[in-house]
């Protein structure tokens, strides 16, 4: 470098290479640490089993990561739903209810917790095979839902009552 420029921000070409190499590599960190926490988000998703939504699971993600936004979940949600490695479901509520079971299958939906719960019927296709063969419309595409009150709540409940009648 020339003396008369020593002090200025002018760079030589090597110092133009670093800075490029830096950015690649701060680009590369980021969005290698971008699509860690969309990995961690699946993972939460299929190890609840609940089908969570998206508050919900920023919520279980905070508790690791606490600079997380809900906006990056959201994001993150809808680019896993678009890759098809998530699906994501209106029940009742009208929240969509993500699902790492992507194949086409029923769902219980808790009316006390507001759980859902996959419901592996052995003869999912016969329902669709029934409406097909006796409605006049072109069926692209059907959901079934259950209703009702889950295993966990009506122990819970069961619990509660032995508890009160204790008490009298
Ligand atoms: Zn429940
Ligand atoms: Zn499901």
């Amino acid at each position: 470098m020339p003396a008369g420029l020593a002090g200025t921000f002018l760079l030589t070409e090597t110092d133009h290479y670093d800075i490029l190499i830096i950015i690649m590599i701060t680009k590369k960190l980021f969005s290698r640490r971008k699509s860690a926490q969309r990995e961690r988000i699946w993972q939460i998703v299929a190890e609840d089993g609940s089908h969570p939504t998206a508050l919900q699971v920023y919520d279980r993600l905070r508790l690791e990561s606490p600079r997380a936004s809900l906006g990056n979940v959201y994001r993150n949600l809808r680019i896993l739903a678009e890759e098809g490695r998530l699906a994501g479901n209106k029940f009742r509520d009208g929240t969509f209810h993500y699902d790492a079971v992507t194949e086409h299958h029923h769902h219980f939906i808790c009316q006390h917790c507001h759980r859902v719960f996959d419901l592996g019927l052995a003869d999912q296709k016969r329902i669709y095979e029934l409406a097909r063969s006796s409605a006049r419309h072109r069926i692209e595409s059907f959901t079934v839902q259950f209703y009702g009150v889950c295993e966990a709540c009506i122990s819970q409940r069961k619990t509660r009552r032995l508890s009160s009648r204790g008490k009298k």
